[in-house]
């Protein structure tokens, strides 16, 4: 079976190359068979259990999934952390093993981390990720990950998310609650802009505001430390996702805003990151990707057009958003269309 699989993977691998070499040198059609790949899933969470999975992928017509963990070991908020084991991502692997493609990240933090995932890895885990921790790129942790998958040869999927300052309560009535959520990035972050904007300027509730305020120190977030892993490990294949990577899909952009909006006046740094380096690729997955390629269709056309080869689609259990659509309104050839839709994933994973 495993020898099967791994002939297919060949196989259309060897079909992309040539649909790109023939299409774009030789100037000859070649169509790549399509295989639909949700690059980003978890298992055990917003609902979805193996079974509710496997249910999901047959009726959205797709042939596979990344199902990916989730591995804090000293989480900044308890609150807001969900641990997505790895034992239950190799649970549903061994029942759905034609379907589900395993990751595992390890905390970068265990002092066993090589061994530990290479233990996975010959359970059948074939890349490293969703790596959300609160490390930046340089720290010492995050070289011994880089060194360790450039021996395993498998890709990483990470996580980008900015600091900020997370507004605690201890209460749980009502109001308490509703205050915790327009504080917190209800409405992509604006009611908390401008109620921090009264606030800082009458004076009214500052000391109790600041109180309850707790730092967060971001998920991976530094562009600067990335590009200069992206130099060092050009072995390792670097899938980025999340709102701090796909914010950068523009230059301009409000701090105070989850996810950036409206149309785009520049290019952000994405483009120039893609364009530059050949091991970067991003998925488009969770509310971050996808309000970032909805944003601008001029921008998202030219992304996934100049970038096709880069982009993975993936849903991050957001079954309910058009990712699909979004995908195909962009006016892409069939081979661009195969290469988003499951070939770059096939391509990155074997
Ligand atoms: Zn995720």
């Amino acid at each position: 079976m495993r020898i099967k699989s791994d002939c297919y993977k060949l196989k259309a691998c060897f079909i992309y190359n040539l649909a790109d070499l023939f299409s774009t040198k030789l100037n000859y059609r070649i169509e790549a068979i399509m295989i639909k790949v949700d690059s980003h899933l978890h298992v055990n969470f917003c609902g979805f259990d193996s079974g509710k999975i496997v249910e999901y992928l047959d009726s959205k017509k797709l042939d596979k999934c990344w199902l990916l963990s989730w591995e804090e070991m000293n989480p900044t908020f308890e609150s807001l952390y969900k641990n997505l084991s790895i034992d239950n991502i190799i649970e549903a692997y061994y029942l759905y093993p034609d379907r589900i493609v395993p990751f595992y990240a390890p905390d970068p933090s265990r002092t066993d981390w090589y061994d530990v995932i290479k233990f996975y890895h010959l359970k059948g885990v074939k890349g490293c990720g969703e790596l959300k921790v609160t490390y930046r790129w340089l720290d010492d942790e995050i070289t011994n990950v880089l060194d360790g998958l450039r021996k395993l040869k498998i890709p990483l999927v990470f996580h980008m998310e900015n600091s900020n300052y997370h507004f605690f309560i201890k209460q749980s009535n009502f109001f308490y609650v509703f205050l915790y959520k327009i504080l917190n990035g209800a409405f992509n972050g604006i009611t908390r802009k401008y109620i921090e904007k009264f606030i800082y300027k009458t004076g009214f509730f500052k000391k109790s505001f600041q109180d309850r305020l707790q730092y967060f120190p971001g998920y991976m977030m530094d562009f600067a430390g990335l590009e200069q892993r992206l130099k060092q490990y050009p072995d390792v294949n670097f899938i980025a996702h999340g709102p701090a990577f796909w914010k950068h899909i523009a230059k301009d952009q409000d701090p105070y805003l989850i996810l950036g909006k409206g149309k785009i006046k520049e290019k952000g740094i994405i483009f120039e990151l893609f364009e530059k380096y050949d091991n970067l690729y991003a998925d488009m997955s969770g509310k971050s990707g996808f309000y970032a390629l909805k944003r601008d269709p001029s921008y998202t056309r030219m992304l996934l057009n100049e970038f096709y080869n880069k982009i993975l689609f993936g849903t991050d259990n957001e079954s309910g958003l058009p990712f699909e659509r979004l995908v195909f309104r962009a006016g892409l050839s069939k081979n661009k269309l195969c290469r988003i839709m499951g070939g770059n994933a096939e391509m990155l994973c074997y």
